[in-house]
């Protein structure tokens, strides 16, 4: 008899499964440069850990809805800087942030100069390592405008600019990022410019800027393209990351196409530095990111509280897992 009335608790829990690609990668770890996590659930963290991320970025972006006060803003950054460090910590995961005004909300003026007035409030913060994710979006004159005086606030503060390319119009809207911001005097190893693809990798490269790619699942940047550019390109300067967000990404796309390099043939060290160093030899330009940092996974005691909250509801057992070296 198999009807639903014989269904018992047991088999409505989750199989103990192990996705394939986790064998690939044991032992490795990974950091991932671009990724939103305050619009991920806690299952993402985990499953982030268990597939050996152990750091990651998380840049100040657009929320897919425009803010209407200054004070979202504030409440925003604060929470890059507070709440969700916390989270994530939780999961074994050292979180970093950049802060900056991104480039749609930038076409608001009133709004965008209250921005800007907070911003060195913000982005001198423990933790910090770069200002992003600043650049163009429709390439209007005033994300231009915003675009030119947040570079002028990164080199101010000597911080890494982490810089989003549009999707329309991609290959002029990257060539104009880095011309205006080697004409604010910024040099190219202090650019991660984000978002490339096959056309505009070259360039980025040649002119001695980071090129980071993301991968995006069923568009643009899929993860096979991104092993026939490490095949073609090599691994300097380069760097993968997720972009997830609240729209369908993949939290795991580090750890994926780290398999899928080495599945294709590509050398170990290659896959750490575009999966790995490279991203933390750039932002840690910053003087923000110490690496024994991210040895923080043996250390998680979900027991803890961030202002009076717990990660944790109502009858859980939280997670308490003392000097574990290496969590997946
Ligand atoms: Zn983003």
């Amino acid at each position: 008899m198999c009807g639903i009335h014989d269904l018992t608790e047991k088999d409505l829990q989750p199989l103990p499964y192990t996705p394939a690609y986790l064998d690939k990668i044991k032992g490795m770890r990974f950091f991932d440069p671009h990724v939103h996590m305050s619009a991920r659930t806690t299952d993402d963290y985990q499953a982030m850990a268990d597939a050996g991320v152990v750091a990651l970025i998380e840049p100040a972006f657009w929320l897919g809805q425009p803010r209407t006060g200054i004070d979202t803003f504030r409440d925003y950054f604060s929470s890059l800087l507070g709440w969700e460090r916390f989270r994530a910590s939780q999961f074994g995961i050292k979180h970093y942030c950049t802060i900056g005004l991104n480039s749609k909300e930038a076409n608001n003026e009133a709004l965008a100069e209250a921005v800007m007035e907070i911003l060195p409030q913000f982005i001198y913060k423990e933790g910090v390592v770069g200002v992003g994710e600043i650049g163009f979006d429709d390439q209007t004159p005033l994300e231009e405008k915003y675009y030119r005086a947040q570079l002028e606030l990164a080199k101010e503060a000597g911080l890494p600019v982490q810089i989003h390319t549009p999707h329309r119009d991609k290959k002029r809207g990257t060539q104009r990022s880095m011309d205006i911001a080697l004409e604010h005097g910024l040099p190219p190893h202090m650019i991660i410019v984000d978002h490339n693809n096959e056309e505009t990798v070259k360039e980025v490269l040649d002119r001695g800027f980071w090129a980071a790619f993301t991968i995006y699942p069923f568009t643009k940047m899929g993860n096979e393209r991104m092993v026939a550019i490490v095949q073609q390109y090599g691994s300097e300067r380069i760097m993968v990351n997720s972009a997830a967000d609240w729209g369908i990404s993949d939290p795991l796309a580090v750890p994926k196409t780290a398999a899928l390099m080495h599945e294709s043939g590509i050398d170990l060290n290659d896959i750490h530095l575009v999966t790995y160093s490279n991203a933390v030899t750039a932002f840690a330009q910053s003087g923000q990111i110490n690496e024994d940092d991210f040895n923080i996974a043996g250390n998680i005691d979900q027991r803890e509280k961030f202002n009076g909250s717990t990660i944790l509801r109502g009858g859980q057992q939280p997670r308490v897992d003392k000097n574990t070296t290496i969590i997946r």
